[in-house]
């Protein structure tokens, strides 16, 4: 990496006055909670003194606010790769998972399994488990990552993979897992929860099925923001959203007896949109978009191959475990490894004002971010890490 590369990784895609985080701070654990956006607590006094607290009642439509879960859709799908009109934000990632997957059954009803890999997200394999458990003739087929390919078959109703692995960041080639399911009559899910935000997805080209996210990672939407369902536009239709809530049907101030879905990516919405939390969302979505999703993945990369080059020595000499074989292609926004003494490493750290973040037994995981964290704040992190590794 020259030098050129370096200067503008700090300056360029450097926003971290928007944020507010403690000075002198370096925050890697924004794969598990982006920090706040200054710019939010303003619109939040905005949208509750001067639209909600003028207008009451009459602010739902004065404000357009029904119809900001297709209006951040759009902007997230920009994020996406996608089309617009593919992508509504509503409910959690968890429910999501559960509508989509449903909806995906009906759609080929003769295809009664679910197909996943056994280092998917809990809450994904919950999910699923729970769709199983309601449709008593629907098989959750759970398989090592290595399996994935060689186990799709006809009888597949819908691949349901996270993006990239939460313990070790590595990232699935989309496009090789679309087509082969493509080529079969599978559908695809995934949950991009670990790279929206972070990685230029491309679903248009790779040639994604239906996708969930969440909010509150790499968007920085803050603690609970909703989460988005993505379909492709010659699916949508196809789809019966489970749960018929009034927001979902065609028509819903007509207070009819019968449900009809709603055309397109808002038959998959329930209930009223969390106006606060969207607006909060907006904010996160905004800065991306500002700050352009391919410079944020470019300069994320750097930061990782900065960490990378660092932690080598460590890797080899058995320190540093990684959980993948890391290669150009499964690069993903945060790496994750396996150390000795992995809670007290972190509490070191956390000495140093690094924030990493610690799961039990002895994982490590970091993410390199950007939008708030710069080639400077990383090499220090390594030497550091390098320094303590150096002492275990
Ligand atoms: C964070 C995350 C979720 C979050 O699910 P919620 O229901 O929105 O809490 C789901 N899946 C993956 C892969 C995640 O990383």
């Amino acid at each position: 990496m020259g030098n050129e590369d370096m200067y503008r990784a700090t300056e360029k895609a450097y926003r971290r006055e928007k944020f507010v985080m403690p000075k002198g701070l370096t925050y890697l654990a924004g794969n598990s909670l982006g920090p706040a956006i200054a710019s939010i607590a303003d619109r939040l006094v905005h949208t509750s003194n001067d639209q909600w607290g003028q207008h009451l009642a009459g602010a739902w439509k004065k404000n357009g606010w029904l119809s900001a879960p297709e209006n951040i859709g759009d902007k997230i799908s920009v994020l996406l790769g996608a089309d617009q009109g593919t992508t509504l934000v509503c409910d959690s990632t968890s429910i999501n998972l559960f509508k989509l997957l449903n909806a995906a059954l009906a759609v080929n009803p003769q295809r009664k399994v679910i197909l996943t890999d056994n280092s998917n997200f809990s809450t994904d394999l919950y999910v699923a488990k729970s769709v199983g458990l309601i449709h008593h003739d629907v098989e959750v087929r759970i398989v090592p990552r290595s399996s994935i390919v060689d186990t799709l078959d006809r009888s597949i109703a819908v691949l349901m993979l996270s993006h990239v692995d939460y313990r070790s960041g590595q990232a699935y080639d989309m496009a090789l897992f679309n087509e082969k399911a493509r080529s079969l009559g599978t559908l695809t899910l995934w949950d991009v929860s670990h790279s929206v935000g972070i990685m230029a997805l491309d679903f248009n080209s790779s040639g994604v099925d239906m996708a969930v996210g969440c909010g509150y990672k790499y968007l920085n939407g803050g603690p609970g923001a909703p989460a988005f369902v993505y379909v492709k536009t010659d699916l949508q239709n196809r789809l019966s959203n489970p749960i018929q809530g009034w927001l979902g049907h065609a028509a819903p101030f007509v207070f009819s007896d019968d449900y009809v879905p709603a055309s397109g990516i808002k038959r998959l919405q329930v209930g009223t949109p969390t106006t606060f939390s969207l607006v909060a969302l907006e904010e996160g979505v905004d800065l991306l978009l500002e700050a352009g999703i391919q410079l944020v993945e470019h300069d994320s990369r750097e930061l990782f191959d900065t960490f990378m080059a660092a932690l080598e020595l460590h890797v080899r000499k058995g320190r540093v475990n990684l959980l993948h074989d890391v290669q150009r292609s499964n690069v993903s926004g945060h790496i994750g490894f396996k150390v000795k003494d992995a809670e007290a490493l972190h509490h070191s750290l956390m000495a140093e004002n690094i924030v990493t973040e610690y799961r039990y037994p002895d994982l490590l995981r970091i993410a390199f971010n950007p939008l708030y964290t710069s080639l400077d704040d990383l090499q220090q992190t390594a030497e550091i890490l390098n320094y303590l590794l150096s002492r275990h």
